[in-house]
């Protein structure tokens, strides 16, 4: 019987496999989908110093792209303001959460726009952002989002000053912008950090048509002609032969119909 788990278990871990290269091939292919502009530029005005001290309102400026299989998200400081800190980016999460975020409706009607949202994979601020003007993420994957890249930059504006991006790998070089509309600056480049539950998730849906032909139906079909007294490779009515005896049919050997006996079914366990 261990040929035949063994023979499962490699089956389902090809199927899993093959489920994860769909998934990042998927991702990083509407990460790269040719144009990628900036959508649904708004302000956001938060404290950005800590709970306690004197408070000092900024006003930044939030940009959140979403399109199918792929989502930006940047935060950047309007020159002449306080650069992000993590106190401000903190608050800026909590308003976003609480709805208070936002055009007001009337603007909204305007044209097309997008709720902002503090999606999980945008991560929090680090310790030393006083140099960082700007600071965003990028995530892509269908159905859910399952790889992300991080970037940050020393001034202002979509794609300004020294850039530093994290889990980003450039496939395309990047090219000049032309338009008004602001590009994404990390077009032609694909993220690398795996978000768990996405990646799972995209992994598990592309695998299971694939296990299910492989893997669940032969499994189940095997089962039901052995119970039955077939040949489990192939259906021939075995009959009237030696437990023993190999397949006539396909030459399927003894293990696989030992289950039949308890005794089979104790050394299979085994
Ligand atoms: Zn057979």
């Amino acid at each position: 019987m261990r040929t035949r788990s063994t023979r499962i278990v490699l089956v389902t871990t090809g199927c899993l496999a093959f489920g994860l290269a769909v998934s990042v091939a998927l991702a990083w292919a509407l990460c790269l989908w040719p144009t990628r502009n900036l959508g649904n530029t708004f302000q956001l005005g938060v404290n950005s110093r800590p709970d306690g001290e004197r408070s000092s309102h900024t006003v930044y400026h939030w940009s959140n792209t979403r399109s199918v299989g792929f989502r930006h998200v940047a935060i950047w400081q309007i020159p002449g303001h306080e650069p992000i800190n993590r106190h401000a980016a903190r608050r800026m999460r909590e308003q976003i959460h609480a709805g208070k975020a936002g055009l007001p409706p009337d603007q909204r009607a305007a044209g097309p726009y997008v709720e902002p949202a503090w999606p999980s994979w945008l991560p929090t601020l680090p310790e030393d952002e006083t140099e960082r003007a700007q600071w965003g993420a990028r995530a892509a994957g269908w159905p859910l989002p399952c790889l992300a890249s991080r970037s940050s930059a020393t001034s202002t504006g979509p794609g300004a000053g020294t850039r530093q991006t994290s889990w980003s790998m450039r496939l395309i070089p990047a090219t000049p912008t032309s338009g008004a509309a602001p590009q994404d600056p990390d077009r032609g480049a694909v993220p690398l950090r795996p978000l768990p539950l996405g990646l799972a998730a995209n992994t598990l849906l592309f695998a299971s048509p694939l296990i299910i032909v492989l893997v669940v139906v032969p499994t189940a079909r095997g089962t039901i002609r052995r119970r039955r007294g077939l040949c489990p490779a192939c259906g021939y009515e075995r009959r009237g032969l030696e437990p023993g005896q190999p397949c006539p049919e396909c030459g399927q050997a003894r293990a696989n119909t030992e289950t039949r006996t308890h005794r089979g079914r104790a050394r299979a366990k085994a």
